[in-house]
């Protein structure tokens, strides 16, 4: 990887990445839309969705995960202006048959220093881990020793940062929290 001093020179970078050949080449989200450098919160998700990110080219946007998350984010008193918005893996994963898929660990791992350079860039003193794989890759980068069932919603001190472990904010993940508990798990994300 070379230097990379600006997010637009990492959206150039990681455009022309192939590190991965199971995801859609070339699809990496990132540029403007994920959020500005002075962002208090660094939220960080799993990859960009094919209905969503991967077709709008914003994270979060355009499918029921985007709505959930904007839902969420005004439920902690929290807007787009405030937040950068990246993932554990740029770029779109499918399956053969062209499905959504959840990304690998080996892509995790290969997408890991882009993300080490994002956190590098963006200086939010507070970053969110939405979900699992998120929350994996963060500790992939300096370990964190948290589990998601155990440490949502609270805050913890990381990398010279807070860590602030989520659910992702799909539907599905409310079969593990319930829609009310995940409202008040974002609030810590203002201190509360
Ligand atoms: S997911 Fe990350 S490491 Fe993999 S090809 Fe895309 S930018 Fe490169």
């Amino acid at each position: 990887m070379g230097p990379v001093n600006s997010i637009d020179a990492l959206a150039k970078a990681t455009a022309a990445c192939r590190r991965c050949p199971g995801v859609r080449p070339g699809s990496a989200v990132l540029g403007p839309a994920n959020g500005g450098v002075a962002a208090e919160v660094l939220f960080v998700g799993e990859a960009p969705g094919r209905l969503g990110a991967g077709r709008t080219g914003v994270p979060f946007s355009g499918d029921e995960s985007g709505k959930r998350f904007d839902q969420l984010l005004a439920s902690a008193g929290l807007s787009r202006e405030r937040v950068f918005v990246a993932n554990a893996v740029l770029c779109l994963p499918l399956d053969a048959q062209g499905r959504n898929r959840t990304p690998t660990r080996t892509e995790v791992r290969a997408c890991a220093p882009w993300l080490t350079a994002i956190l590098g860039l963006v200086g939010a003193p507070v970053v969110a881990a939405l979900g699992a794989t998120a929350l994996a890759a963060l500790g992939s980068i300096e370990p964190h020793g948290l589990t998601l069932g155990k440490a949502a919603g609270r805050s913890h001190p990381w990398h010279g940062r807070e860590l602030v472990p989520l659910y992702h904010p799909s539907r599905q993940a409310e079969i593990h929290r319930p829609w009310a508990r995940q409202m008040e798990d974002w609030r810590a994300l203002n201190g509360g």
